[in-house]
Order: structure tokens, then C-alpha cells, then sequence
């Protein structure tokens, strides 16, 4: 049984005073939904203050990235042991971190590795580009990145994947349910090659890219997507619990 999961990426995006206003005003709607995993990962420097106003919540917090080294001269990073007791989950590879700030799939997988040694659950953002996927490549690049950035881990449900196409992100062009169940579905056959089939079917796996509460009954219908990892529409105090309440209903109904 997994568990639907829905997280808000807030990215580089409020201040520190508006990411408290942001989460008081989503918090008791939030808290309200019941049966799936509420997950905001505001920017780095909000996380203590969020953390506190999220305490005694059913709503989780997230980090939005880390580096893989526990302390030392690595200016300007955070490191897993800070990120332990504050948040649950960590967003890596997103698509930004590795087109603007160069990130590979090996250091991704470091990334994850780091993770889940300090018990930290990973949310492994994988997705082509639109020259990928219109060369018809999808599953090529999924398939390299995947086996890339979980080579030398260890079977695990406590990973989570989005499946993120990255022409998909920030466009209002979202993929179609179909298509981002087929993805998925690869996604879950990569994972049960690499590690077994079992995990692979426990782990959880999310879609991701111009989300909102207009189509997120598209992917949530769909058995293979577990939820959703939300950008834009996560800023915004109505639409991230619309799409949380949406979901839920839909996956309490069977998908
Ligand atoms: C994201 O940042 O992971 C994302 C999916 O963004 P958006 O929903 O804005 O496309």
C-alpha cells in the first residue's frame, strides 16, 4: 500500500516572514487531510521558522536540496546533520539544480546516499528535456539517470522519485496522464532491475510539472502516480490544499 504523497516546492521564493504567513494560512486546512502525506519544502532559510509553525501538524517539511558532506569548508552549503530533527523529506536533482548549478547524477547519487544514512527520505527528481523527449528518448534518459544516481544503494521504500519532465516545469504545459503513467511505469521497471520487484512497487513515485488543482485529477486518477511534487501552484494558500483534498478523495476512491 503506498501511502499518496503531495509536496509544495516552494523554490527560491518568499521571504522568511512570508513563508510563515504562507504556511499559518495552509496549515489547519492542510492538517484537516487525512490518509496522504502533505509535504512544503520551503527555501533553506524558512525551514526553523516553518518548522514552528507546522509543530503538532499532520503537514511535513521538507528541504529543497542539500550537500553530501557532513560539515566543513564547503561555503554556503547544508549538510545532511543539519537538515536531521528539522526536516523528513529533501528534494535532489531537481531539474534547476542541474541545469543552473551543474549537478550530476553522481553527485546526486552521493546526495542520496547521504540522505538516507541520516535518515532523511530523498525526493529524487528525474525527466528528459524537450529535445529528449521529442528525439523520443524519454526512456533512455530516465532509465541513465535513474541507474546513475541509485548505483551502490540500497533497495529502499523510503525513497521517493518525481518523474519531472523538465519542458513540463514552469510552462503550464503539464504532460498528460497517460503519458506520465507510462513513464512511471518504466520508472518502476528501472527500479525492480536495479533492486527487486518488490520495492520497486512500494516506492513511491510522483509526478511533477505545472500541477494545479485544474488538472491534478488527470495524474492522481492514474494507479501508477502516487501524487504530485508542485511548483508554482504549492505558493499559493487555496490551490496547495485544493490539490491535497482532490487527491485524497480521488485515492480514497481506488486510483
Ligand atoms: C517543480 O518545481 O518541481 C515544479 C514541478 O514546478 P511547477 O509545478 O511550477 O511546474
Amino acid at each position: 500500500m503506498r501511502i499518496p504523497l503531495i509536496a509544495g516546492n516552494w523554490k527560491m521564493n518568499t521571504t522568511v516572514a512570508e513563508a510563515m504567513e504562507l504556511a499559518s494560512s495552509m496549515r489547519a486546512r492542510l492538517d484537516k487531510i487525512e490518509g496522504i502525506e502533505k509535504v512544503v519544502c520551503p527555501p533553506s532559510i524558512s525551514l526553523t521558522a516553518v518548522g514552528r509553525i507546522l509543530q503538532d501538524s499532520s503537514v511535513r517539511l521538507g528541504a529543497q536540496n542539500m550537500y553530501f558532506e557532513v560539515k566543513g569548508a564547503y561555503t554556503g552549503e547544508i549538510s545532511p546533520t543539519m537538515l536531521k530533527g528539522l526536516v523528513q523529506f529533501v528534494i535532489l536533482g531537481h531539474s534547476e539544480r542541474r541545469a543552473c548549478f551543474g549537478e550530476t547524477d553522481e553527485v546526486i547519487n552521493k546526495k542520496v546516499q547521504a540522505a538516507l544514512d541520516f535518515g532523511l527520505k530523498p525526493i529524487l527528481c528525474v525527466g528528459e528535456r524537450l529535445e529528449e523527449n521529442e528525439a523520443g528518448e524519454t526512456e533512455r534518459v530516465i532509465t541513465k539517470q535513474l541507474t546513475r544516481s541509485l548505483g551502490g544503494i540500497k533497495p529502499t521504500i523510503n525513497l521517493v522519485i518525481a518523474y519531472e519532465p523538465v519542458w513540463a516545469i514552469g510552462t503550464g504545459r503539464a504532460a498528460d496522464g497517460l503519458t506520465a503513467k507510462t513513464t512511471i511505469k518504466c520508472i518502476r521497471d528501472v527500479l525492480a532491475k536495479l533492486w527487486d520487484n518488490d520495492v520497486a512497487q512500494e516506492v513511491r513515485v510522483l509526478y511533477g510539472g505545472s500541477v494545479t488543482s485544474n488538472n491534478i485529477a488527470e495524474f492522481v486518477s492514474q494507479s501508477e502516480i502516487d501524487g504530485a511534487l508542485v511548483g508554482g501552484a504549492s505558493l499559493k494558500a487555496d490551490e496547495f490544499p485544493s490539490i491535497v483534498s482532490q487527491s485524497f478523495v480521488i485515492k480514497r476512491q481506488g486510483a
